[in-house]
């Protein structure tokens, strides 16, 4: 085997071997530790996107690094054909720490969505009333909830569809943030709503105020489960736990992934407030990882470490204050800044050409940060971003948009 090393090279590489389902900025990254990330030639730079927010407590944290080798070094698969002695630990902590009754432990978030789509299935159809096969789930335009060919039968967005059908069918969709378009799409065949709620690939779109609160109405009322998927707006990235708690709502099912795994492991999971996850039996739902001790282990110390080192009150204080710095600041070209803890947004006037040329400006400056659809640059660095980390990324994001505006 030869070695590259050098950035060029292993850029070749990746054009030469890889799957091109990518386009990523040209920086080869090797080093993480908190809130910065080190390139190949040694330049540092605050990390804008957190892996999509699964770095939210930050790279290589050193107690989940710490609980991953211990792990590592005493059991890592055992398959749930047999137990092993963390699984209980994880439903314990998660289900006490979210308010849940029941926890499915999955690996990526889009086998979460998948599990809850088909839980919620059998749900409909045992306690529902609902004839077999015809369940429905009514999703949201502008939905990311993953890369399956179930979830992307739903997705509204062409270049996720395009050649991937036939689709899965039982989806209707409905314009997110409109209770009243959600209620009509209610029928008698309804068996969940699943949404976001706030849309984060779409481009952190913040739903009116009492939407959710009326979702929830809506799902009580018809007796149709609320899903919500909370894979990127959850643990703690709007500055609370959970997102649904800014409406003081709770979801029937709730999806986490993502930092649930604290950047190190994938871990997902299906949380349950009723008897959904109560309808599966033994043989029809499975994952030959899921729930592994190493998955355990890491998920447990990445949620204590959310917690104990208030990572959470961190998001919601310093992004607020990182919200009103873009703000005053005043800049031109911005047509919309939005945010809710760290999650913010902001939206480039279309004049401007696209956001691509800003993020690329932004990387020799030292912030990497990811473009969405084409206006939008998207800002949610690791939880753990200090108030004086947030003044410099603001001055340092001016200085850009200022420059190229
Ligand atoms: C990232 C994401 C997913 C999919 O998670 P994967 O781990 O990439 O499968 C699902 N829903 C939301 C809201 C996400 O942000």
């Amino acid at each position: 085997m030869r070695e590259a090393l050098d950035p060029g090279s292993l850029i070749a590489l990746e054009d030469r071997y890889g799957a091109r389902n990518y386009a990523p900025l040209d920086v080869v990254l090797c080093r993480g530790e908190g809130v910065w990330v080190w390139d190949l030639d040694g330049r540092c730079y605050l990390d804008c996107l957190s892996a999509y927010s699964a770095v939210n407590q930050g790279h290589c944290h050193p107690r989940i690094l710490s609980a991953l080798t211990q792990q590592a070094a005493r059991l890592t698969l055992t398959g749930r054909a047999f137990r092993n002695d963390q699984l209980g630990l994880f439903y314990q902590d998660l289900a006490e720490l979210t308010g849940s009754t029941r926890v499915l432990p999955m690996n990526s978030g889009a086998e979460a969505v998948e599990s809850a789509l088909k839980v919620a299935r059998k749900w409909a159809y045992r306690h529902r009333g609902v004839p077999e096969n015809q369940a429905e789930i009514i999703v949201c335009a502008d939905n990311f909830h993953g890369r399956t060919l179930s979830i992307v039968s739903f997705s509204t967005d062409d270049d996720s569809r395009h050649e991937f059908g036939p689709f899965t069918p039982g989806f209707r969709v409905v314009p997110f943030g409109d209770a009243a378009a959600m209620e009509a799409a209610i029928s008698p065949n309804t068996a969940a709503v699943l949404l976001e709620p706030i849309q984060g690939e779409a481009g952190v779109i913040i739903p009116p105020d009492g939407y959710l609160r009326a979702v929830r109405r809506l799902c009580t009322q018809n007796n149709v489960l609320m899903v919500l998927d909370e894979i990127q707006t959850g643990l703690g990235r709007t500055g609370r736990l959970l997102a649904e708690e800014h409406e003081g709502v709770e979801a029937d099912m709730t999806l986490i992934g993502k930092a649930l795994g604290g950047g190190f492991y994938p871990v997902s999971a299906v949380l349950s407030n009723n008897e959904a996850l109560g309808t599966l039996r033994p043989g029809e739902h499975g994952s030959t990882f899921g729930g592994n001790p190493l998955a355990c282990a890491v998920a447990r110390t990445a949620l204590r470490v959310l917690v104990e080192e208030d990572m959470i009150g961190n998001a919601d204080r310093v992004g607020t204050h990182l919200l009103q710095a873009l703000r005053s600041a005043d800049l031109p070209g911005v047509r919309d800044l939005r945010g809710r803890g760290l999650m913010l947004a902001v939206e480039l006037d279309p004049a401007l050409g696209g956001a691509r040329r800003f993020v690329e400006a932004l990387r020799d400056v030292g912030l990497l940060c990811k473009d969405t659809h084409h206006h939008t640059i998207r800002l949610s660095p690791p939880l753990v971003l200090t108030m004086a980390e947030a003044d410099w990324l603001a001055d340092q994001f001016g200085s850009v948009i200022r420059a190229l505006a």
